[in-house]
């Protein structure tokens, strides 16, 4: 019978005697011999992990949020250090080994048998040679410095990366923009072999896991298979072609236009986004003005509550504005997975400020702040990382819709115009990612299969395939290796379109399930509670006992897929 004086010896006694597989223990000179079965193991490990894993987690969600409020060196070098004593934590091989044990004997418990999962991975990501893990780490600040160093040079003049974004918006001159586009790749050149060698560092780790390639490890990190990721974007291209290159057609005419030249003649510097990641600025949609005088938390405040899922709370704790020394950018962080979230912010005015914190506030929502106590510590979080930003986009899309500002009492000065260009900008801006976003998953894929081929040929085809614009003849630069986000955020990006999958399949789903079958594009949600209780019962209060695939399928009823996000942009 399980007694605590088992789960003691258990936790304490035999991990002291540095006893690594836990399958049964005597102890020497004793005839006493204790089994216990995967559940005991696990519930003890489990135990084990929160009290002494938790505290520093908590000190690193700390240390983050001071820092990037204060911006203060001191601050950052704590973060660091939180960083690093949680990361040495799970590095330890011991631990590793007893979890693999406990893995392998299949745990009945369903709910510890998903706490052991999430685990593994976790403490997985960590199981690196340390003398590699220094190795890349010098090889990717390497690369990042040279980045961060690198000013495009044109005719001997050294251009910021604004004035170089400025060009790229306004000239009218291809010669200039040509010249101008090039110089910024220029950074490709620079750290092209730097680049190489770390792609086979990274493989080297996953082939040290047993991974077939860097991608492949990430992917299964992220429980994600590179054929399910594949086949979802193929699906994704099938739907999205059609409307993207006819939306396509119409931009490269508007552009061609403005610099006298026929719209065969668009190369990728004529596309305002060294990368064609965002829509080119060829329409007139300013939605700013509509946003002067609102007062954007309240309207947040408004907006959550009415909706049953009030944030007072979070604001209470959260950095809104502008000062010195703190980070320019916007997040949401849930510091204890007791309820301690917060927003760090720098609002002003304008209809990106209001998207931007319908979307940090909407990860709020989607927090520890609602999601029950019963569920366990290590599951008590999102489901993944495409779910988290999938609500936070669902709700970001209203900065951008006419009717919600009527309903929250906005009045526009024209409506009709505010809501056509509004839906114009979100339907192309999600076309335009879509495409991109392709372009990198299947780069990056290919590129830690097999870093020695052709890798600028590789990138043209990709993008001459996916987002539709012809390559510059003869080029012979690696134009890839100016991309930071291959460097800084690998094997990341198709999160972002997984997540827009999700925030359209969600939205349809409450459209229809939660609004009466209101048409997707008309429902806003505004003053339903109803909303906020279907998001809580199916989307957050889960949390993590479900993988992303299951949370979706217990929202909407379907695996994850494109459709809905594809019927919401046709044209
Ligand atoms: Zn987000």
């Amino acid at each position: 019978m399980p007694s605590p004086t088992r789960r003691e010896f258990l936790t304490g006694a035999a991990q002291a005697a540095g006893v690594t597989t836990l399958g049964s223990f005597a102890r020497a000179g004793e005839v006493l011999v204790l089994t216990f079965s995967a559940d005991e193991l696990a519930k003890a490990f489990v135990a084990r992990h929160e009290a002494e894993v938790r505290p520093l987690e908590k000190a690193s969600s700390l240390a983050w949020w001071v820092a990037n409020v204060s911006g203060k060196d001191a601050d950052f070098a704590a973060k660091e250090q939180a960083q690093n004593r949680l990361d040495a934590l799970l590095a330890d091989h011991e631990r590793f080994a007893q979890l693999k044990n406990i893995k392998e004997r299949s745990v009945t418990d369903p709910l510890l048998a998903r706490q052991i999962e999430v685990l593994y991975l976790m403490y997985q990501e960590k199981q690196v040679d340390p003398a590699l893990l220094k190795k890349i780490t010098a090889k990717a600040n390497a690369i990042e410095q040279a980045f961060n160093v690198y000013r495009a040079k044109v005719e001997g003049r050294e251009l910021t990366d604004s004035e170089v974004r400025k060009i790229l918006k306004e000239s009218k001159n291809s010669a200039e923009r040509r010249a101008v586009w090039e110089a910024s790749k220029g950074v490709g050149q620079i750290v092209e072999a730097d680049l190489k060698e770390l792609v086979k560092l990274r493989n080297q780790v996953a082939k040290g896991l047993g991974f077939s390639s860097y991608h492949a490890l990430q992917l299964h990190l992220n429980e994600q298979s590179q054929d399910a990721v594949i086949a979802l974007f193929d699906e994704l291209d099938a739907l999205t072609r059609g409307p993207f290159l006819k939306a396509k057609a119409e931009i490269d005419t508007r552009l061609a236009k403005t610099y006298g030249i026929a719209p065969r003649e668009i190369r990728p510097w004529h596309v305002h986004d060294p990368f064609f990641q965002e829509t080119p600025a060829v329409f007139d949609t300013d939605l700013d003005a509509a946003y002067k005088n609102a007062d954007i938390l309240k309207l947040c405040r408004e907006f959550y509550a009415g909706i049953g899922l009030p944030i007072e709370d979070v604001i209470a704790r959260s950095d809104l504005y502008e000062k010195p020394g703190k980070s320019p950018h916007a997040f949401c962080t849930d510091i204890d997975r007791e309820g301690d979230v917060r927003v760090l912010g720098n609002i002003v005015p304008t209809e990106y400020w209001m998207g931007t914190m319908l979307h940090e506030l909407g990860h709020s929502v989607y927090s520890s702040r609602n999601m029950p106590r019963s569920v366990p510590y290590v599951l008590r979080t999102e489901a993944h990382i495409l779910t988290t930003e999938g609500v936070a986009m669902m709700f970001e899309k209203f900065s951008k819709d006419a009717d919600w500002l009527r309903a929250m009492g906005v009045t526009l000065d024209d409506h009709a115009a505010f809501d056509a260009a509004g839906s114009n900008m979100l339907r192309l801006h999600l076309l335009i990612f879509s495409r991109w976003c392709q372009v990198m998953l299947r780069f990056e894929k290919a590129l830690y299969d097999d870093p020695e081929q052709n890798l600028n040929a590789l990138w043209w085809d990709l993008v001459e395939k996916y987002q539709g614009l012809s390559r510059p003849e003869g080029r012979k630069a690696p134009d890839y290796a100016s991309k930071i986000h291959i460097v800084s955020a690998p094997c990341y990006y198709h999160n972002y379109m997984l997540g827009q999958l999700f925030a359209s399949q969600l939205h349809h789903a409450i459209a229809r399930n939660v609004l009466g079958g209101v048409v997707p594009l008309k429902a806003n949600y505004v003053g339903s509670k109803a909303v906020g209780a279907f998001l809580k019962a199916k989307v957050f209060e889960p949390a993590r006992t479900l993988t992303w695939n299951g949370l979706t399928r217990h929202a909407t009823g379907s695996d994850l897929n494109s459709k809905a996000f594809a019927a919401d942009f046709q044209g």
